[in-house]
C-alpha cells in the first residue's frame, strides 16, 4: 500500500537550471515540482500543484550532498599552496 501515485528516477524528471526545479509530467495536465534544494534536505517527495497527487523521487542523495560542499575544492587548493610554498 502507497500513498504515492508513482516512483520516478530523477533522471526522468526534466531539469530547469534557472529556476533550480525538476519537472515530472502530472496525469492532471500539469507537472510535478521539487527543488534541487529540497532534494539537498533529503526531500524525496514531489508534489502537483493542481492536484493532490504526489509522487516518490528516486535519487541517490550523495549526487546532491557533493554538490553543495566546497570542501574538496578548498582542500585542493590548501594542497597547491603547500606545495608552492615548499
Ligand atoms: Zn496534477
Amino acid at each position: 500500500m502507497s500513498i504515492y501515485h508513482d516512483e520516478v528516477e530523477i533522471e526522468d524528471f526534466e531539469y530547469d537550471e534557472e529556476e533550480e526545479i525538476y519537472y515530472y509530467p502530472c496525469p492532471c495536465g500539469d507537472r510535478f515540482q521539487i527543488t534541487k534544494e529540497e532534494l539537498m534536505e533529503g526531500e524525496e517527495v514531489a508534489t502537483c500543484p493542481s492536484c493532490s497527487l504526489i509522487i516518490k523521487v528516486i535519487y541517490d542523495p550523495d549526487m546532491f550532498k557533493a554538490e553543495d560542499q566546497e570542501d574538496g575544492i578548498l582542500n585542493e587548493k590548501l594542497t597547491q599552496l603547500k606545495l608552492e610554498t615548499n
